[in-house]
């Protein structure tokens, strides 16, 4: 499966998106669907 360019570049677009029981959240790449359970510490939100 092809990745969008600026995901291979680590430029991925991030949503915050809720668990099922809604007690925790994560981010989630809108383009490739990579997932980032670390917190979204990394300031990447934005682009
Ligand atoms: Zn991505």
């Amino acid at each position: 499966m092809r990745k969008p360019l600026r995901c291979r570049i680590g430029w991925h677009k991030w949503v915050t998106r809720y668990s099922d029981d809604g007690t925790a959240h994560y981010l989630r790449c809108r383009r490739c669907s990579k997932e980032d359970h670390e917190g979204g510490h990394r300031g990447v939100v934005g682009f």
